[in-house]
């Protein structure tokens, strides 16, 4: 089996998989993501859908989309920070896509108060309507599929049972519809070592250029990865705040990869997308204004809460913790669009 098919089944196996049986995230869970970790990361992201909706003319109705929303958090942080902007919560048509059963549930807890609508495809999203998209740790729980150079020919690395009945890694000639979407640097380099391509995420952000070229739109997406692409395995399990071994309980790990922001910069041009960024985490929530938001918060907050505040701002944007490693990039259907958050001179 190859890797991504093994990475689609661990997490989103309608009995078994990791997302659809559980709640993953927070301290007590698996792993926290930012907007598990301040309300001020969906503050900074609020802010920024309303300057895009203005920057697309305010239309009185949009598609407000979020892929892969977890608990929620981030979509109640979105609306909460933008409910005294007149006209936006009325226009605001939230999707939210989502797979998982149990994830769904709780989305529809935290949202409450708004009307939501849950799909399971882009194709679903109500069409003539201009698209405001955003999506945080999404695209690297999307599968993807490894191969190797290794004694001056491709490999698929894929997955087996050993002969003690455990799964391990073994090599099958790598096809021609996987080495298609190498970059041909890396093709051409010819050096020894792992690369990672996902048939799914392009397919996936194919969809998302098509969606914003028909209807109008923006799409923010934030990741861990690198601007580059480059060889490297970053496949890896995560349970209860450590690395597994990705072969061990299937189904009761996260598996992400890192993702490739180059290979996403790469498809959007060949769609004929613009492109903002890549830029860090730390550099769009400080250009956004996090650390004005986090004085702010802090005159109002008593002593204990202030180290909270300044606990969650240095997570979210100390290079040493999520600050470098998180990236944020942009797609927009219009190339006079001007997100904010990716030009130092704004
Ligand atoms: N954005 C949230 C959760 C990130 S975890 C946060 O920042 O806290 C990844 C999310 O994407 C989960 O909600 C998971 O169920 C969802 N997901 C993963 N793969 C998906 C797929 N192929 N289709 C739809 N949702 C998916």
């Amino acid at each position: 089996m190859d890797i991504g098919t093994y990475m689609a089944l661990c997490l989103g196996h309608p009995e078994h998989g990791y997302y659809m049986t559980r709640d993953p995230f927070g301290a007590g869970g698996d792993f926290t993501t930012a907007p598990e970790i301040s309300q001020m990361f969906g503050e900074m992201i609020g802010v920024w859908c309303v300057d895009m909706w203005i920057k697309l003319g305010a239309p009185p109705e949009f598609v407000l989309l979020e892929c892969g929303p977890g608990r929620g958090t981030l979509m109640a942080d979105i609306m909460r920070a933008t409910k005294h902007v007149p006209g936006f919560h009325n226009a605001a048509k939230i999707h939210l896509l989502e797979m998982s059963e149990a994830l769904r549930n709780a989305q529809t807890r935290a949202l409450e108060r708004y009307t939501v609508s849950h799909i399971g495809a882009l194709s679903k999203v109500k069409a003539g309507l201009p698209v405001i998209l955003v999506g945080n740790e999404f695209l690297d729980a999307l599968p993807v599929r490894q191969i190797e150079h290794k004694n001056g020919k491709w490999w698929e690395r894929k997955i087996g049972i050993s002969d003690t009945g455990g799964l391990e890694i073994g090599f099958s000639e790598a096809e021609n519809l996987v080495l298609e979407n190498v970059p041909g640097a890396i093709l051409g380099a010819k050096e020894e070592g792992v690369f990672e391509t996902s048939p799914y995420l392009n397919q996936f952000l194919k969809s998302v250029d098509n969606l914003l070229i028909n209807q109008k739109g923006v799409a923010l997406f934030v990741d861990y990865g690198h601007m580059r692409s480059a060889l490297g395995d970053t496949l890896q399990a995560v349970r209860s705040h450590r690395f597994e071994n990705v072969l061990e309980n299937p189904g009761e790990n996260d598996i992400t990869a890192h993702v490739d922001f180059e290979n996403i910069v790469r498809i959007a041009k060949e769609d004929g997308v613009a492109v903002h960024g890549p830029v860090t985490q730390r550099e769009f929530l400080q250009r956004l204004g996090i650390e004005v938001r986090a004085e702010a918060l802090m005159n109002g907050a008593k002593t204990s809460q202030n180290n909270s505040i300044r606990t969650g701002l240095n997570r979210l944007i100390d290079t040493e913790q999520m600050g470098s490693l998180f990236k944020v990039i942009c797609l927009c259907s219009d190339s006079t669009l001007m997100p904010e958050g990716f030009n130092e001179n704004l």
